[in-house]
């Protein structure tokens, strides 16, 4: 079993950034208002992240590691309506295959807090521990044991690079979240949660550059939902391109979208220009197949064309209404 966890962490973690995904997802689904991320060495040495979501039971901490254990799908059937960011039961016991791995937890209705630990996918057995109403799960070495994986790891700088990168895409998202960040024992990053004022986090995320020329947008249509802001093209310092699009909330690389923002982006304004853009498309979860990979950056449209003409559409029609 091992063995196939460690094939199954080979499609779903690829760097210490997959890891924090899954793990800050699973924090979302169990409801967590503020998340506690602590790294060492870009998080090849140790990922530790802390929540103040629901808990798990003592008794269900083996299952949390064990393989297609997922308490948030009943059925098949449960998949085309899915609004939990996991879904799988693949995420926790890949990556205590290929770690040093540790989850606690307690619920509000627990006198005390359980651990469980796993060391390269051999589980030991659940002790009592003090701990806050919350999980911790803590990942120490990654890919101690399959030196072929570690040595395509990066630099420090680079693989925290990634990490921040998608903790970006999150907090755009999810404003009303505080996350904070300390790499080596220094505070890093914090998100303050402000539900009210997403621009709030849009400045927090991308800064004064992206925040003072955003064009907002907002418009429904054909059962669709599409908002957030779109800019002149990023030339920040990290030389990321500041594209963010979000179906149902989950971050996605979908080339339909991109493209409809391009096309009308260069319609109307600069040929040949990457504009920027934080964009959230709304679709009734069963119009929209989430399950196409592990990972899940992509998502299939069951009315594609529909998607990007209206994406199109109504990018068209805000860029031309800003600029007459
Ligand atoms: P999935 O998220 O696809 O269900 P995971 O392997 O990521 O699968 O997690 C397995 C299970 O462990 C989840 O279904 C959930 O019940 C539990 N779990 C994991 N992380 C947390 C957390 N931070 N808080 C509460 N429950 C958790
Ligand atoms: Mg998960």
């Amino acid at each position: 079993d091992t063995l196939i966890n460690q094939i199954a962490a080979g499609e779903v973690i690829e760097r210490p950034a997959s890891v924090v995904k899954e793990l800050v997802e699973n924090a979302l689904d169990a409801g967590a208002r503020r998340i506690d991320i602590d790294l060492e060495e870009g998080g090849v040495r140790l990922i530790r992240i802390r929540d103040d979501g629901s808990g798990i039971a003592p008794e269900e901490l083996p299952l949390a590691v064990s393989r297609h254990a997922t308490s948030k799908i009943a059925s098949l059937d449960d998949l085309e309506t899915v609004m939990t960011l996991g879904f799988r039961g693949e995420a926790l016991p890949s990556i205590a295959s290929v770690s040093r791995f540790a989850l606690s937890s307690r619920r509000a209705s627990d006198a005390y807090g359980s651990t469980l630990q796993v060391d390269g996918g051999r589980v030991a057995s659940v002790a009592p521990t003090p701990h806050a109403i919350g999980t911790t799960v803590e990942v120490r070495d990654l890919f101690f044991n399959v030196p072929a994986r570690r040595k395509f790891l990066r630099a420090e700088r680079t693989e925290l690079g990634h990490i921040e990168e998608w903790l970006r895409s999150l907090a755009l998202a999810r404003p009303d979240i505080e996350l904070r960040v300390a790499h080596n024992g220094k505070p890093a990053r914090r998100y303050k949660p402000d539900a009210a004022e997403p621009a709030a986090r849009l400045l927090e995320a991308l800064g004064e550059g992206f925040a003072e020329q955003a064009l907002h947008i907002d418009h429904q249509g054909a059962g669709l939902r599409l908002r957030g802001w779109i800019a002149p093209p990023a030339y920040s310092r990290s030389g990321a391109d500041q594209q963010y699009a979000y179906v149902n909330g989950r971050a996605v690389r979908d080339r339909g979208i991109a493209y409809a923002v391009k096309r009308a982006y260069q319609e109307l304004l600069f040929h040949g220009r990457h504009p920027a853009y934080v964009l959230f498309l709304e679709i009734e979860p069963a119009r929209v197949d989430v399950n196409v990979h592990p990972a899940k950056h992509e998502v299939r449209f069951r009315e594609a064309r529909l998607v990007h003409d209206f994406v199109y559409r109504t990018l068209y029609d805000a860029l031309a209404g800003a600029r007459a």
